[in-house]
């Protein structure tokens, strides 16, 4: 199965990042933009891409003990981006430091229990928005818009594991896009300061 872990924004989040994009819907070249589903926010710590079943309950046990070294942190939504032209995202500000490591946990929990993960990049913290379906819609509107955004702030309590659902032939099928499969509280103390591996 095709999975990923992620911070999952609760519910006020979404409802007010929800409004934030009611408002860029109404902007010239929305209608050009593919829009995530709401139910859907997350902002991706590791993507792993496909699974071998075999091999979760040992992914399981490590993603359940990087949640458990990593302490609760801060985290609120914060402005605008966008990756080339394809991708338009809302970034986040508060404890990032805290974010960044647990996503190093996460995309070292996968590597050891025997994920091929892509080659580690700088860990960019975006919840995506949008996608364009060409390089042609200007997102310039979408970035001014969302700039001075600051979201109220809330306390980042859990690791979750989800599955992504590819839509089968193009068409959004009965099953959720993206399923919660298990999600481990953060325990870890103080600054969580003995690096991705501890
Ligand atoms: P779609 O692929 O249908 O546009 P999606 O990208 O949200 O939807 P997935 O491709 O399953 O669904 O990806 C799940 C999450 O992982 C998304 O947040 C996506 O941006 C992220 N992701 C996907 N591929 C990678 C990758 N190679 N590296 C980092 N993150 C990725
Ligand atoms: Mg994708």
């Amino acid at each position: 199965m095709r999975l990923f872990a992620a911070v999952l924004p609760p519910a006020a989040v979404a409802a007010e990042l929800g409004g934030v994009v009611d408002a860029l819907h109404a902007l010239p070249g929305a209608g050009a933009l593919r829009w995530t589903s709401r139910p859907g926010w997350h902002f991706t710590l590791a993507f792993m891409g496909e699974v071998d079943d075999a091999l979760l309950p040992d992914l399981r046990a490590r993603l359940a003990r990087a949640a458990r070294r990593t302490p609760p942190f801060a985290l609120r939504l914060h402005g605008g981006g966008h990756f080339g032209r394809r991708a338009l995202w809302t970034g986040a500000a508060g404890d990032l430091d805290v974010l960044r490591l647990l996503a190093e946990r996460a995309d070292a929990a996968a590597r050891r229990a025997g994920i091929p993960m892509e080659e580690h990049r700088r860990y960019r913290a975006h919840l995506t928005l949008a996608r364009a379906r060409g390089e042609g819609v200007p997102l310039d509107p979408f970035l001014d818009a969302l700039a001075p955004f600051e979201g109220a702030r809330w306390r980042v309590g859990e690791l979750a594991l989800v599955r992504s659902n590819l839509p089968v032939g193009g068409v959004r099928g009965e099953q959720p896009r993206y399923e919660t499969l298990e999600a481990w509280p953060l325990e870890g103390r103080g600054e969580g300061a003995e690096g991705p591996t501890g």
